[in-house]
């Protein structure tokens, strides 16, 4: 497969783009790197690239895009929207509409406020949970991403009962010595947490299913076990549900059927993005009435937008939850998914390759190991050289995953039986090769 504009335009890029990327989960530094694909189109499973080449798309955008490229319902929002002006900077009659409709699916969030990102809700609860407790610390799960905010880019320390390191340059330890990292999908460590610096945590943040090292369900009783540690700390539960809302089925994880009694893992604050925007750029976050009273105009918490809730995302994510609102949706997006990976662990057995294989409804993620993956540092044991090279030999063979041995591979509503036949003739013959 020939990708010569890509390159060209590569090189182009990082002359005037930083790293000619505008997100580095783009670049392909974690699959060997050189030129990441510069795509043209995409137009329901599929994309294809400035050189012309087709792809069958399991990226879907690192989530929102759940009812694949261009959906004409979505589309036409979109151009409604635009139509009567994209940006009011004045209330409308939309934002009740989608504020609405996320309550109703979502129980917990008596109250919603739309921001632009999943990184902006996620700071915004807690702003609002240090508001409303007093307290300034926050606890958070080793290898779940909350995005870019100083304040979740912080790593373990040395151990469970340390405060955490700054995660990337430029975050003040200060800043890091607020927050504190412990394994996901075991409680010692935030028993511990709690123990020690119980009453100065204002949260403790959960992707309450993790997408960001891999799709990762928490084990029987640990959402429990956090929110009940976590209440008897006087402190908020934070559910970070950016990937999670409306992935799995018409609600979020905290609504999910896996969970057998939802009251015992209701949170306080929930963060929302991706799917809610139908493609837009979109964020929102909500919660228990009292405590989301805290945020301006109510209350002493400051958090605002020039475009938040602006008529273009919300009219497109209200388009999108009418796609994912429509009978059989989730059933079918499930069903291609364990054809997928039926077909991907057979093919992988018959060729010898380990592979451990997460798949919740219709996402999954594809772990080159011979255990588990439940917590990150598991998924972090998996070979990265290995999911490197599947990675390259699944893009020659027009089959576009996520750069990342972390990142999910994502069903859509645009997939058919078609595309997920070609994606396993695509996998047969590059386990194939890597087992050469
Ligand atoms: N939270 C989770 C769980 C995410 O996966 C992400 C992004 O991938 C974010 C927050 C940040 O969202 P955004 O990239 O829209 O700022």
């Amino acid at each position: 497969m020939q990708r010569i504009r890509s390159e060209q335009l590569y090189e182009e890029a990082q002359e005037h783009i930083v790293g000619g990327v505008n997100s580095p989960s783009r670049s392909f530094k974690a699959v060997g790197g050189g030129a990441p694909v510069f795509m043209q189109k995409g137009q329901g499973a599929h994309f294809w690239d400035v050189d012309g080449n087709k792809y069958i798309d399991y990226l879907a955008a690192f989530g929102p895009i759940i009812t694949g490229h261009a959906h004409p319902v979505v589309t036409e929002a979109i151009v409604q929207a635009a139509h009567n002006g994209t940006l009011l900077g004045t209330a409308t009659e939309h934002e009740i509409k989608l504020a609405k409709e996320l309550k109703a699916a979502i129980p917990s969030m008596d109250k919603v406020r739309f921001v632009n990102s999943g990184t902006e809700a996620v700071m915004s609860t807690i702003r609002v949970a240090r508001a409303f407790t007093g307290r300034n610390k926050i606890i958070k799960f080793a290898g779940c991403y909350h995005g870019h905010a100083d304040l979740v880019l912080v790593a373990a320390g040395s151990g469970p009962s340390t405060l955490g390191i700054p995660d990337s340059a430029g975050i003040p330890p200060s800043i890091a010595s607020e927050v504190i990292t412990v394994p996901f999908n075991e409680l010692d460590g935030l028993r511990l947490a709690l123990e020690r610096w119980g009453n100065e945590v204002a949260a403790v943040m959960v992707e309450p299913i993790v997408g960001n090292f891999g799709m990762v369900m928490p084990k029987p009783g640990f959402l429990e076990g956090l929110c009940k540690l976590t209440r008897d700390a006087g402190a908020l539960v934070i559910y970070d549900e950016v990937i999670s809302a409306f992935r799995f089925h018409y609600g979020s994880a905290q609504t999910f059927h896996a969970f057998p009694d939802q009251s015992l893992i209701r949170p306080d604050l929930t963060a929302l993005g991706k799917i809610i925007g139908g493609g837009m750029p979109i964020g929102a976050y909500g919660g228990r009435a009292d405590v989301m009273a805290m945020v301006a105009p109510l209350g002493p918490a400051y958090q605002a937008g020039t475009m938040a809730g602006n008529p273009a995302s919300v009219l497109a994510g209200l388009a999108c939850l009418e796609v994912l609102k429509q009978p059989g949706v989730y059933e079918q997006m499930e069903r291609l998914a364990v054809k997928l990976v039926d077909g991907l662990q057979q093919s992988a057995v018959r060729h010898g390759v380990s592979l451990t294989i997460n798949r919740i409804a219709g996402a999954f993620s594809t772990h080159f190991c011979n255990h588990p993956v439940t917590n990150y540092e598991e998924a972090q044991g998996a070979n990265s050289e290995l999911f490197a090279k599947f990675f390259r030999l699944m893009l020659e063979r027009g089959v576009y995953l996520a750069p990342s041995k972390y990142e999910a591979w994502f069903l859509t509503t645009a997939h058919t039986d078609a595309e997920i036949d070609e994606t396993l003739l695509a996998a047969d013959e590059s386990f194939l090769e890597m087992s050469k």
